[in-house]
């Protein structure tokens, strides 16, 4: 049996919670050492004292993917005290639903700011490190939303479509570094995401649909410890899951 994630240096951005945090449970249990990154500080210590108490490798290192010196500090502090940057996973995204006539602006700059400028800040700081390796692994994450457009997600789906693309265009243009890269676009999965939806009605109803169907996180750290996990002449380039309740 291939086992390609043991002795990985991972970095997660958005490991505080969902599936950020359960890749990094997932995969630090299999022997990764894991590199966390989120806003939320008392959470990602936590999460790293909590695996290094069970044995395995993890630090944690307060970031906003929305500032490129923190997201930079966050990808150097994994080479300063691993010596090396195997895989960066940049997860952090927020979905606070709307209709665009409501023109929540702010929202709007929001998504744009951390699911599409952090998922760049993540590859701008990760590049040069898997350039003078000659190796390395990024993984955005995308969405169903990244294939479809739905319902008060117009904004949403933008940055989610605008993720799928510029990981096909970082896959093409990092051949000559031996860089894999991979796009993982989930369906529903039981997380936070849904709590920061600032329309109360929005809120209710998308989680009324979404319970109902939503599977656990570990489905997601599944699929990123699967595209880690193949041999290093494997480039799983695209993973879509979803429950199979969900249309
Ligand atoms: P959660 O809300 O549970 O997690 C979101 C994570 O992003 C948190 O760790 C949060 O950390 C982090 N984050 C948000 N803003 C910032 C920021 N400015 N800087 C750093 N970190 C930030 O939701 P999920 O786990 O569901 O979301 C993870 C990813 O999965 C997102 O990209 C989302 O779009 C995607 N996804 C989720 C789906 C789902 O059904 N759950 C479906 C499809 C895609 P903190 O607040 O501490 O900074």
């Amino acid at each position: 049996m291939i086992d390609n994630v043991k002795g990985k240096v991972v970095v997660i951005t958005g490991a505080s919670s969902g599936n950020g945090e359960a890749a990094a449970r997932h995969l630090a249990e299999r022997g990764a050492t894991v590199v966390l990154g989120a806003r939320r500080q008392d959470r990602i210590d936590a999460l790293a004292k909590e695996l290094t108490d069970a044995g395995h490798q993890a630090i944690a290192v307060a970031t906003d993917v929305t500032d490129k010196a923190q997201v930079q500090r966050l990808v150097d502090a994994a080479v300063e005290r691993f010596g090396k940057l195997d895989v960066l996973l940049n997860n952090a995204g927020l979905m606070p639903l709307a209709p665009l006539e409501a023109l929540k602006t702010d929202e709007w700059d929001q998504m744009i700011d951390v699911n599409l400028k952090g998922t760049l800040y993540g590859i701008a700081a990760a590049l040069p490190h898997m350039q003078r390796q000659k190796s390395g692994h990024i993984i955005n994450v995308s969405s169903v939303y990244g294939h479809k457009m739905g319902p008060d997600a117009t904004v949403y789906c933008a940055t989610k479509f605008g993720v799928r693309a510029l990981s096909e265009g970082l896959r093409q243009e990092v051949k000559p570094y031996n860089i894999r890269t991979t796009v993982i676009s989930p369906g529903a999965v039981a997380t936070e995401l849904l709590d920061h939806i600032s329309d109360q009605g929005i809120q209710e109803q998308t989680k009324d649909f979404v319970s109902q169907i939503a599977i656990p996180a570990d489905s997601f750290a599944r699929m990123v410890a699967f595209a880690i996990n193949e041999p290093e002449d494997v480039d799983v380039n695209e993973i879509l899951f979803r429950p199979t309740a969900q249309p």
